[in-house]
């Protein structure tokens, strides 16, 4: 039994933003808080993972295996989440062994971790990288890198209820569209499908556009039979992705002390501030209210500060 049970449904608290510089230009935003759905789970990454847990559920799995890096936002809401929910975790991951603040966190809720190398990580695209796990750990049902595709975006519908229900908590009717940090896309796919072109949604590229951000979003949207329409990206990603400088790190100290909300430098303190920026240059017209999604991220913050 893979299933959340079914009362155990996260709720992203919606709240408003109260900064100068939106003041100043007459704009509203409300953030939703994806760092505050439970206290050992937090971030997309969560509502990413819940088709996946459904889909291995189907399949009688008592468990799931992913991969991903020693800081990795996935691994860590997934280990979290068997944890809390109680099913078996397995984590191959990028790279040597190293005990970073999130590998001690894996490790305590209970995830078996196997280190790949860097060669080793590679491999996970090729035909046959799969066939050893699955010998290995037969009862377990394999997850791509981050929770991505259809499934992962699937996920990440709800969110737009979550908003929808929340909105006269601010007195609020309507809103014009979404902000939020894209990696691979795929929570923006969910939203561009829940919306299904009632509101834009801006997508703030944490990643160069040679990411393969636009083509992910395509597969996604032509895997669910829908035109990808509604959506714009744009480029957040400040020279390269974790590439961080002396003016983003300043834009997220004010901001916290500002609006007593935490973000971390390389997703949501990079989408805040191309929100800024975009503000600035008088991209959006004053009265515009925005959702702007808290993707989390706040754990691996702790690695990054570490090591910068
Ligand atoms: C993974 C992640 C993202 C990117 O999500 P995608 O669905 O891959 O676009 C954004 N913010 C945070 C904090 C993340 O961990």
């Amino acid at each position: 039994m893979l299933l959340p049970p079914a009362n155990w449904l996260p709720q992203a608290p919606l709240e408003l933003l109260q900064l100068d510089w939106l003041t100043n230009a007459g704009i509203e935003v409300a953030i939703l808080r994806l760092d505050r759905i439970d206290p050992l789970i937090s971030g997309n990454k969560w509502f990413k993972l819940v088709e996946h847990l459904k889909a291995a559920d189907r399949a009688g799995a008592q468990g799931i295996i992913s991969l991903g890096g020693a800081h990795s936002n996935h691994l860590h809401a997934l280990a979290a989440a068997g944890k809390r929910l109680g099913f078996e975790t397995v984590g191959l991951l990028r790279g040597h062994p190293q005990q970073t603040p999130t590998v001690e966190d894996l490790q305590a809720f209970g995830m078996q971790l196997h280190w790949l190398g860097y060669g080793g990580y590679r491999a996970r695209h090729e035909p046959g990288f799969w066939e050893p796990w699955q010998a290995q750990f037969p009862n377990l049902h394999a997850v791509p890198e981050g929770g991505g595709g259809l499934a992962g975006a699937l996920g990440c519908k709800v969110l737009k209820q979550q908003v929808s229900s929340q909105l006269s908590t601010l007195g609020w009717s309507d809103y014009h569209g979404w902000w939020l940090a894209c990696g691979t896309g795929t929570t923006l796919a969910g939203l561009v499908l829940a919306e299904a072109g009632a509101h834009p949604v801006y997508g703030a590229l944490a990643v160069p556009e040679d990411h393969g951000v636009a083509p992910q979003v395509a597969a996604i949207m032509q895997e669910a039979g829908v035109a990808a329409a509604g959506y714009e990206r744009l480029d957040a990603s400040r020279g390269g992705f974790a590439k961080v400088d002396e003016q983003l790190l300043e834009f997220i100290e004010i901001t916290e002390r500002g609006s007593g909300i935490p973000l971390e430098p390389l997703y949501t303190g990079k989408a805040l501030l191309a929100l800024k920026e975009r503000i600035e240059a008088g991209g959006f017209e004053s009265d515009t209210r925005l959702i702007f999604v808290h993707t989390g991220g706040l754990q691996g913050r702790r690695g990054f500060i570490s090591c910068s």
